[in-house]
């Protein structure tokens, strides 16, 4: 193998360029050329592709964004589209290629191999959705952004005496609002992987006023429900008066935390290392702080597991 291809796709999370910098350097290092695609799974259709130097990913470590850019692609899909992207591949005489994205991108990478061209997907969403690894680039640094946001609307809540509700991301998982919930102190959060009980909700809202608490944050993942939506429902079946902030795509930007630009470094590196050792269809990712790597095809599909644990002890702390 003398040629290593590199793209990012999907939505974009804080830390990509420093998985795209490992996977440069590291192929570099090991005396291989790499290759960055642009834009994504379109990119590769169209040919948008040029060779990296170890120049071309410096002082990208603490930018957010990718420096490929990212794009979704409905025409990589289908087969035409596939081929089309081997073709461009064998054009530039890319051996293998590194994905860095979420699951839908994953499913790209598992095409590309089932036809014969070697792919690694490094895990890079700020959902933390994919299973086969604890924690996704991006992650962290979602996680601090909200926890940021949460406290400064915490200031406002607490002098107006108000009960606010700030939806975050996550899509189909909790994972953003139960950390961000846990560390932000938040009467109640929401999530996707647990039902929710309103007038479990309305006895804490009203225990903590008979308290005296000056101010209650709800968090609520966007894939429960719209904060809008909550509202209403508060109203209608208790009779509060919220005020609701969306965070919407703040939660995507930003200068990535030293967990995520440490995750992405040693996940690009090794995924570098899979395919020098001639395995493709794998899928790299952490556990208990060690790099670890899976077969794609067990890894898509799969809800990860969700910490039903933290989710009671957030129960706990905010009674
Ligand atoms: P995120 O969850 O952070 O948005 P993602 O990687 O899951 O990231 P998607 O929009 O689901 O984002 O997928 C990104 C791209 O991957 C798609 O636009 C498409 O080009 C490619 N892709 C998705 N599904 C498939 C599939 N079944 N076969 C081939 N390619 C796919």
């Amino acid at each position: 193998m003398k040629k290593i291809g590199i793209l990012t796709s999907g939505g974009d999370a804080p830390g990509m360029n420093a998985a795209i910098r490992a996977v440069v350097r590291k192929s570099i290092y090991n005396g291989l050329e790499a290759y960055g695609i642009y834009q994504g799974y379109s990119g590769l259709i169209n040919g948008n592709i040029k060779q990296l130097e170890l120049g071309s990913v410096g002082d990208i470590i603490h930018r957010g964004g990718t420096m490929l850019r990212s794009a979704r692609c409905e025409e990589f899909k289908t087969k035409e589209g596939q081929q089309k992207g081997i073709e461009q591949l064998k054009k530039f005489g890319i051996d293998a290629l590194v994905v860095i994205g979420g699951d839908g991108s994953f499913m790209g990478a598992k095409a590309l191999t089932e036809q014969g061209f070697p792919c690694i997907g490094v895990p890079a969403t700020i959902d933390n959705d994919i299973s086969g690894t604890q924690f996704t680039i991006g992650f962290d640094t979602a996680l601090n952004t909200v926890l940021n946001a949460i406290d400064r609307i915490r200031d406002t809540a607490s002098s107006h005496e108000r009960t606010f509700i700030i939806e975050v991301m996550g899509r189909d998982a909790g994972d953003i609002a139960l950390w961000s919930g846990l560390a932000g102190g938040a009467e109640t959060i929401l999530v996707p992987e647990e039902k929710y009980d309103m007038e479990n909700i309305a006895e804490r809202l009203h225990s903590g006023q008979k308290r005296g608490k000056k101010h209650s944050i709800i968090i609520v993942a966007e894939g429960v429900m719209s904060a809008t939506e909550f509202a209403e429902e508060l109203k209608k079946s208790i009779n509060i008066e919220t005020r609701v902030s969306v965070l919407g795509h703040i939660q995507r930007g930003g200068t990535p935390t030293g967990f995520d630009r440490v995750l992405a470094s040693r996940l690009g590196a090794r995924a570098v290392e899979l395919l020098m050792e001639g395995k493709g269809g794998r899928t790299v990712g952490i556990e208990k702080d060690q790099i670890v790597d899976n077969d794609i095809l067990s890894v898509l599909g799969q809800p990860r597991k969700f910490s039903s644990d933290m989710y009671d002890l957030s129960q706990v702390l905010s009674i």
